[in-house]
This record gives structure tokens, sequence and C-alpha cells, in this order.
């Protein structure tokens, strides 16, 4: 993973000096590291780091202000880390623009886990630019053009709200996407659907997509919203 540029923002010394040494130790040497927002802010325009792992509480300016700003002109995958039980912030960190979290703490597993799954969507996101008529994700396809989804080469059908859901999650795979945020895109706000519809029509489409396959490719994040994962082609 020696061809991602990683940017660790954290302030804690020791929290740093842990996430720096386990990436050194699985083979991701390009990395700098940041303990204010500002600084952070900085280093993000001069290096433009594919991935930035953030932590939410600064010295300085909020780390969701430094989402914010960053996000503006970066495409990278931002995973913020933040305290345990602070779903409010992380809510408002993924709906400002970040893709995943870590919850503090987090074991270097755990962390090590996330920043694969980052590359992998990084190297499919290079490989596949936006107009790309089809998505393949393990056993999933979607036709664009067409608007069919296959499970297997097996076409599944699926309703106008199940389909919705479906290229929502998968265009932007990987990244966990917030109720609010798929209500509003689902629904465009012509209908007040409210966070117990979601779930009964994610749980529809999760079971037509699981018929085929026992993987289930979209997980679900309690509280906080809905996430496809990324599967390695075999
Ligand atoms: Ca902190």
């Amino acid at each position: 993973m020696n061809d991602m540029k990683i940017l660790v923002v954290e302030d804690d010394r020791s929290v740093s000096n842990l996430i720096t040494t386990t990436l050194k130790i699985n083979g991701c040497t390009s990395y700098q590291s940041a303990s204010t927002g500002n600084q952070a802010i900085a280093l993000c325009s001069s290096m433009n780091p594919d991935l930035i792992l953030l932590d939410l509480g600064l010295p300085d300016i909020d780390g969701i202000e430094v989402i914010r700003t960053v996000r503006s002109w970066s495409s990278a995958v931002i995973i913020i880390i933040s305290a345990r039980g602070e779903d409010s912030d992380k809510i408002e960190a993924l709906d400002s623009g970040a893709d995943d979290y870590l919850t503090k703490p987090f074991s270097v597993d755990e962390m090590m886990a996330r920043i694969r799954a980052a590359h992998r969507r990084m190297l499919y996101l290079r490989a596949n630019t936006e107009t790309r008529p089809e998505f393949i994700n393990g056993y999933l396809r979607i036709d664009y053009a067409s608007n069919l989804v296959y499970v297997h080469d097996t076409e599944i059908h699926l309703t106008n709200i199940e389909y919705k859901l479906l290229t929502l999650l998968a265009r932007s795979v990987g990244k966990v996407l917030t109720h609010t945020y798929i209500i509003d895109r689902v629904w465009g706000g012509e209908m007040a659907a409210d966070i117990v519809s979601l779930r009964v029509y994610m749980n529809s489409l999760r079971k037509k997509l699981k018929q085929a396959s026992n993987e289930d490719l979209i997980r679900t994040h309690v509280g906080i919203g809905y996430q496809m994962v990324r599967i390695e082609p075999q």
C-alpha cells in the first residue's frame, strides 16, 4: 500500500505514534502527520493525500471544520477518529464529507482493515471514471443504462425505491452514508420518510440481494446509517 499517501491528524502524541508505527509496519511509508487542524489543512494542500486519518477533537479548530475545508478541493478518503458515544459528531462528520470512522479506543488491526478497504476503494475509483455504465462489486452487478440488477448473473427484481437505495450505496461504495443523507437522496424531501421506513426498505433490499448469496454487501451502522462494502475481486 505504498502507493497511498496518508495524512495522520492527531494531537495526542501517543496515539499518533501508535498510528504511524502501525502504518510503517504494514508497508505504508508514505505518510505525514499533523497535530492541529490548521497544520492538517496546510499539509493537505501541499501533499494532496489519498487518505486522511482525522481525530475530531483538535486543539485549534474542530475536525468537522477541517473536513469541510479539505472537501472543497480534495477527494481523499477521510476516516475520522472520534471518542466513543459521540454519534452526533460522527453523523455530522459523515454528512460533511467523511467516509468512515473509527471509535476510540480502536485496535490497530481495526484501523488497518479500514485502511485496506480505503485502498481498495481508491484503486476502484482510479480504474472507474464516473460515467461507467456498469457497477460490479463481488456477486453484484448493476447495469445503469437498463436499470437492471444481477446477483451471480441472475436478474433480481427491485422496486423503484430499492433500486434507488442500491445505486446510492453503490455510487458511494465504501462510504458510510447517514440516515438523513439517504432519506434526502432517495425521497428528495417529497415524502417525510423516517428512519423506520428506511429500515423496512433496506431490509427488503438486503433480503433480495442475499437470496443468491450469503455474503452481505450492506453493512448497518447502528444509529448512524449504512455502507456498501467493497469486495475484493477474486
Ligand atoms: Ca484529540
